[in-house]
């Protein structure tokens, strides 16, 4: 794994099986995540856009080994497990005794803020319950840690005797930030964090998840259905569709200039605030295929502008097209696709 990687991910795939009939026998499987290859870098965010169904929520716990994966690599550079040194630990092979450390460097933040937090344990408890866990600090000692967390957050020591049903949305996601951040981690997954908040809290969350990144140095995978967030949060993306990575590289070539149809078409839906700039909706035929049974070769084939014969007899291989820019296309090279700005300047 190259140095400035903290995560990297090979041929990761998670079935799950389909089963029917009196003895409940397998017959067929669910390819929600089907050969995922991506990176992260020390330090950045990498934000993972597709459509709802399309196995990111899935890729994201996997990685995190709270779902078993059906094969595949998941390197991480720990610093728990190598003193501090950043030894590379296999997630998916890691023993239990790996994966309780393996667990402070990484954390996830959920998607709903309401149901994500038990209704019955005060903010106090609910952030110093991964320390109580890890057995850190002792009662003062954690007090103290869950204190300075909540202020972190841009919460008071007041609230630490409240229950969750007591604040407002936005309120609830950031104890969920200031829970995730109790054990000092590297990596935080962040679930759709802000796709059940309003739009005004939606900024506040997403400039305070910027900061915590700056202040300690985190790393994140973004997940997120709304490009527009993507943008906004991301430093690279990667695009998903029906399970697999189709297009990874930086925000502003992803926008820009992107190689694979279908992140063409996701632009296309996205409104440019540009009014001398007219752009087409590129309107997909089909529904999106079945995960139980994706089509032959290129999964997008069936509902793709330039599908040629070759898409349908061979699966593409994600490759890198240009410097930092890898795609899932056998004819990435070779179309001239239009990105978001495309002949637009747009403001953020
Ligand atoms: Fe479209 Fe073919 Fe590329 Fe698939 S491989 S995205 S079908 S052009």
């Amino acid at each position: 794994m190259e140095e400035d990687r903290l995560l990297q991910v090979s041929g990761m795939k998670k079935y799950f099986p389909v089963r029917r009939g009196v003895f409940r026998r397998v017959v067929g499987h669910v390819k929600a995540v089907d050969d995922v290859d991506m990176f992260i870098r020390e330090g950045e965010t990498l934000g993972l856009v597709g459509e709802s169904g399309c196995g990111k929520t899935t890729a994201g716990r996997t990685i995190l080994r709270l779902i078993e994966p059906t094969a595949g690599e998941i390197l991480f550079r720990s610093s728990e497990l190598g003193n501090g040194s950043g030894k590379i630990v296999d997630i998916a092979k890691a023993d239990k005794r790996e994966l309780k450390h393996l667990r402070r460097d990484m954390q996830i933040i959920f998607q709903d803020p309401y149901s994500s937090l038990n209704p019955r344990m005060t903010v106090a408890s609910i952030v110093g319950e991964p320390l109580v866990v890890h057995g850190i600090g002792n009662k003062k000692e954690r007090n103290d840690r869950v204190k300075q967390l909540l202020e972190t957050v841009g919460l008071t020591e007041n609230h630490m005797k409240r229950y969750p049903h007591e604040f407002s949305g936005g309120q609830r996601q950031r104890i969920g930030v200031a829970r995730a951040l109790a054990l000092d981690p590297e990596l935080i997954i962040a679930d759709e964090p802000v796709s059940a908040l309003d739009v005004s809290i939606q900024a506040q969350v997403l400039n305070q998840l910027d900061d915590l990144q700056d202040e300690f140095g985190l790393t994140y995978l973004f997940i997120a259905h709304d490009l527009s967030v993507i943008k906004h949060i991301s430093d690279r993306v990667a695009v998903m569709y029906l399970g697999q990575i189709v297009e990874l590289t930086d925000v502003d070539k992803l926008f820009n200039s992107p190689l694979h149809p279908y992140t063409e078409a996701l632009m296309s839906a996205v409104p440019v605030a540009n009014p001398d700039f007219e752009s087409e909706r590129i309107i997909l035929e089909g529904d999106v295929p079945s995960p139980v049974d994706p089509p032959s070769g290129c999964y997008f084939h069936p509902r793709c502008p330039y599908s040629e014969p070759v898409c349908s007899e061979k699966e593409p291989e994600l490759v890198e097209v240009e410097y930092d820019h890898y795609v899932h296309c056998h004819l990435a090279e070779e179309l001239n696709l239009m990105g978001l700005e495309s002949g637009a300047s747009e403001d953020d």
